[in-house]
């Protein structure tokens, strides 16, 4: 069976969220059973001289005729495609600006589903795996061309729904057809992530929880009743990581590398990420947050818990990129507590050296579809708090019994995440119950090969 799994982003080659992590990490772990391979933009801050030229095609666009170049690199015995396009690949960043999405995304990414559709065709692909709504078109191309393709679409974040005014049709030269409340159309607007919920063979989302939640008028954002007429083909499976990639005893990003038998050497790495930072005293619980920022983090309960919360005898890192007001009130913030250091940007490397020197990982998400930093954190053997929604609730568990080992709270409020960290300050306290915790995560399986296994079946039409 020839796989081909379509993504806006893959990491290493370009990363700004969980999706990449799951591009890289799922194909991965699938490559033993089945043949795949990755398709992605090429987008103009990659090196081409890195990859081979593979072919050349054109696609049409309404009327107009784009020339499409496709490279490729095999690497771990993948290969993964890039799509390189007028329009997707000239501008600087991948979806727009601080301040905005690029304007012409409806046409840049219609023509990166189109070349995802004729790639398959030269490949002969039998599934394909859409990816988030940059791919979604994807699914309606498959159908609207009548090809003989199997389609999965993941949605990893419903918040993202790729939505366009209604002259979006003609620039894209979309049949009016599709504007109709059982297609595209969400109210009045050109939504593309229902295309691949309305033209896929498979709905899947990355975790059982969020698929049950997403049928919810709180969590459904706008799509709850599509999605629940559409729950037939519905499945929700738990997101991993790539435990090669975000492995404490081989990571080359962090200064000392340990397993579970050798935790000292994790309080190593704190003493390092202490020195290199503004804080003071690696004795002091270390309570760090990696995420992007915007709303659906939490922000606003950190901000409105931070005064009590540096106010304990702790050391707060918080590392993020986004929302420009919530990254200027934090590096205020930062100049006024001496024990709160905020680094704005994205640094990978800088993330790993994070949850090694971690003692607990902040992740008090509104909603979280999946959530990776849990896995990441309990991976280094630091324990999260998470607020029990979504993939949080299906992987981290505060009861003991189960794999994923954490602190968690029921209720997104003040009170709740405060007690949170009183029960995280006991156990810190606590260090023979800390290092049970600790030792206990870091021997679970937070890989993709359990879950691989149920996409196997969807791929195979066997679920
Ligand atoms: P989301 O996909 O909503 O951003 P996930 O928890 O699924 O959230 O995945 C986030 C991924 O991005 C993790 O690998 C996390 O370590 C990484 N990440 C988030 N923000 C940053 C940052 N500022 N610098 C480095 N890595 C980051």
């Amino acid at each position: 069976m020839s796989v081909l799994f379509a993504s806006s982003e893959i990491y290493p080659y370009a990363k700004s969220g969980g999706l990449a992590d799951v591009a890289d990490a799922l194909p991965e772990a699938l490559k033993k059973s089945i043949n795949i391979s990755r398709v992605m933009p090429l987008y103009s801050f990659m090196d081409v001289k890195k990859f081979k030229f593979y072919t050349s095609y054109s696609v049409k666009i309404a009327t107009i005729v784009y020339d499409i170049e496709v490279f490729s690199l095999k690497k771990n015995e993948i290969t993964s495609y890039f799509i390189k396009a007028p329009h997707l690949s000239t501008t600087e960043m991948m979806y727009g600006s601080k301040e905005s999405d690029y304007e012409n995304n409806d046409l840049r990414f219609a023509l990166f589903s189109m070349a995802i559709v004729k790639l398959t065709q030269e490949l002969d692909i039998k599934v394909l795996h859409l990816n988030d709504w940059h791919t979604a078109l994807a699914a309606l191309y498959v159908k609207e061309f009548a090809l003989n393709i199997r389609v999965i679409f993941t949605i990893h974040n419903l918040a993202y729904q790729g939505l366009f005014d209604e002259h979006t049709l003609c620039k894209i030269g979309l049949n009016k057809k599709y504007f109709h409340l059982d297609a595209l159309e969400f109210y009045n607007k050109v939504n593309f992530l229902k295309a691949g919920i309305a033209y896929s063979d498979v709905v899947t989302t990355v975790s059982p929880t969020y698929a049950k939640e997403i049928l919810t008028r709180e969590f459904g954002c706008g799509l709850d009743g599509f999605l629940n007429y559409h729950k037939e083909k519905l499945y929700g499976i738990l997101n991993g990581i790539n435990v090669t990639r975000f492995n404490a005893s081989k990571d080359k990003m962090i200064v000392h590398n340990y397993d579970r038998n050798s935790l000292e050497k994790k309080h190593d790495n704190k003493i390092d990420f202490i020195q290199h930072s503004t804080l003071k005293d690696p004795r002091k619980p270390l309570f760090v947050m990696v995420a992007r920022l915007v709303q659906q983090k939490g922000i606003s309960l950190i901000l409105d818990s931070f005064e009590e919360l540096v106010s304990q005898n702790i050391n707060l890192f918080i590392l993020g990129e986004g929302d420009k007001t919530i990254s200027q009130k934090f590096t205020m913030l930062a100049l006024q507590h001496s024990n709160f250091e905020y680094f704005d940007g994205y640094d990978e490397a800088l993330s790993h050296k994070t949850y090694a020197a971690a003692d607990f990982v902040l992740i008090p998400s509104i909603f979280e579809p999946c959530g990776l930093t849990q896995l990441i954190a309990m991976e280094y053997g630091a324990i999260p708090i998470v607020h029990a929604v979504g993939g949080l609730k299906d992987s981290v568990y505060e009861d003991g019994t189960l794999c994923g080992e954490g602190i968690v709270y029921e209720n997104q409020s003040r009170e709740e995440f405060l007690f949170a960290i009183q029960r995280a300050l006991k156990l810190k306290k606590n260090g023979k119950k800390l290092k049970k915790k600790r030792v206990h995560n870091m021997g679970c399986d937070f890989s993709f090969t359990p879950s691989a296994l149920e996409y196997l079946k969807l791929y195979k039409s066997e679920l």
